[in-house]
């Protein structure tokens, strides 16, 4: 019986493997996760969850029955140490030896880390990434306490949001010029910028971090402008670097992700990849896209194939980001854009930023708008690029840009 082994217990692995016995496939199942909870969204960790505004229970993917049930083995707390591509074996960090017929890797992502050099080992110093790090986090969220948030990217952005909704004193520096300058448009920085500082954070833009103070629990921070700060702990929301270790140990190719084909599979056709750790092909440019939309679409385009089927990949990038009231929707990538097009909606804080390059739409940040993310998402999709003098004119019947 063909034996299809999956490594990270994540989003993408959790929808890969559901997605198998969805089309029918009667084989064997392994899915290894290294976390010892079974597969659950990480979105939350950063909103509701860190809030304490959600049970751990409804992070969840499915009920922990559902893998018993499909007849799949769900092996917890257990990571995969190696790959033996000649015997179409892995090894497990209790020495397990299992072998394979079909391989997934759906090992995600690292949180990239502040050097100990520069205090990135002090206790209260905490990354966000997975389930552990948010309950390391969260208790120390009290009102009063001073938090630093370093990086101005979403994840940064949603810790300081939840942290100054409790009470607490929050400062946000970002070494770039703006907030979200790697993802965003200025509009949209601006956008986001306003509605933090609105809400008392101190944001510090073209300032980094120089180093973390403190001798085994953070209690201060100096900025790269020479301003000292005291603070009770900090949230590093740097980035992350893909897990690709396992992939490039066994000689799998490997460039910002793990290489996969328009169909999910990498440089060894009896290995697929998919979700944060994997780069793909998206209008002949290789892109890794680190959502969770991503993760479930690419996994169960892999899970077709590895069943048999012959179904290419097409990423439809989409994302979104809560920060106190507003809903931020992203269609599409806005990678090479040349001008970007605001739509005012009707009430304060409502708005829509369309990205063109030259004539042709590639994306849509809308804030508190879901209509015209929604207009938006179908005419990416679709291909379609309306006049950007119809998406500024106050008058435009948005959904009519839909009409062949
Ligand atoms: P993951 O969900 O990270 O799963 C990978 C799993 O593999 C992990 O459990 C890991 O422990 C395991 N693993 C790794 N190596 C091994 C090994 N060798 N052996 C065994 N197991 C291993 N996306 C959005 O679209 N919208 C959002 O609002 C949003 N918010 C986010 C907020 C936070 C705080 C975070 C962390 C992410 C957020 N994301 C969001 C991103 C989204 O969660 C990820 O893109 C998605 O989880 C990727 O799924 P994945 O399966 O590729 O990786």
């Amino acid at each position: 019986m063909t034996h299809v082994v999956v490594v990270g217990a994540g989003q993408a692995g959790a929808s890969l493997v559901a997605k198998l016995r969805a089309v029918g496939f009667k084989g064997e199942i392994t899915l290894i996760g290294a976390e010892k909870v079974p597969p659950y969204q990480r979105p939350p960790l950063s909103k509701a969850y860190l809030l304490g505004e959600m049970a751990e229970e409804r992070l969840y993917l499915r009920p922990a029955e559902f893998y018993a049930d499909q007849n799949i083995t769900l092996r917890l707390d257990t990571r995969v140490s190696g790959i033996d591509r000649a015997s179409q074996k892995v090894t497990l960090s209790d020495g397990e030896v299992l072998p394979y017929d079909e391989l997934a890797l759906t090992t995600g992502a690292h949180p990239r880390t502040l050097p100990a050099a520069i205090g990135g080992m002090l206790d209260g110093v905490f990354a966000v990434r997975d389930l552990a790090d948010a309950d390391a986090m969260a208790p120390a969220f009290q009102p009063g306490k001073r938090v630093l948030i370093i990086g101005g990217g979403y994840i940064g952005l949603e810790a300081a949001a939840v942290a100054s909704k409790l009470g607490l004193e929050v400062t946000l520096v970002e070494m770039a010029e703006r907030i979200l300058q790697r993802v965003a448009a200025p509009e949209t920085s601006d956008y986001f910028r306003a509605l933090h500082q609105g809400h008392g954070v101190d944001i510090r833009e073209g300032v980094g971090l120089d180093r973390l103070l403190g001798d085994n629990h953070v209690t201060g921070a100096r900025l790269t402008d020479g301003t000292e700060l005291d603070i009770d702990f900090a949230v590093v929301g740097v980035g992350i670097a893909p897990a690709t270790i396992l992939a490039e140990s066994a000689g799998v190719a490997v460039a910002n992700g793990i290489t996969t084909d328009t169909h999910g599979r990498t440089s060894d056709p009896h290995i697929w990849a998919a979700g944060d750790c994997a780069s793909s092909l998206f209008h002949g440019q290789t892109i890794r896209l680190e959502s969770v939309g991503n993760a479930i679409d690419q996994a169960e385009v892999v899970a077709a194939n590895i069943a048999g089927g012959d179904q290419p990949y097409v990423p439809k990038p989409w994302f979104w980001s809560d920060q106190y009231d507003c809903k931020l929707q992203i269609a599409g990538l806005n990678l090479g854009y040349t001008a970007v097009y605001l739509r005012k909606g009707d009430a304060p804080g409502v708005q829509s930023h369309w990205y063109y390059k030259d004539n042709t739409l590639l994306a849509v940040d809308a804030m508190n708008d879901p209509r015209n993310y929604m207009i938006g998402k179908r005419l990416i999709e679709a291909g379609r690029s309306p006049d950007p003098a119809l998406i500024t004119d106050p008058a435009t019947d948005m959904k009519a840009l839909l009409k062949p």
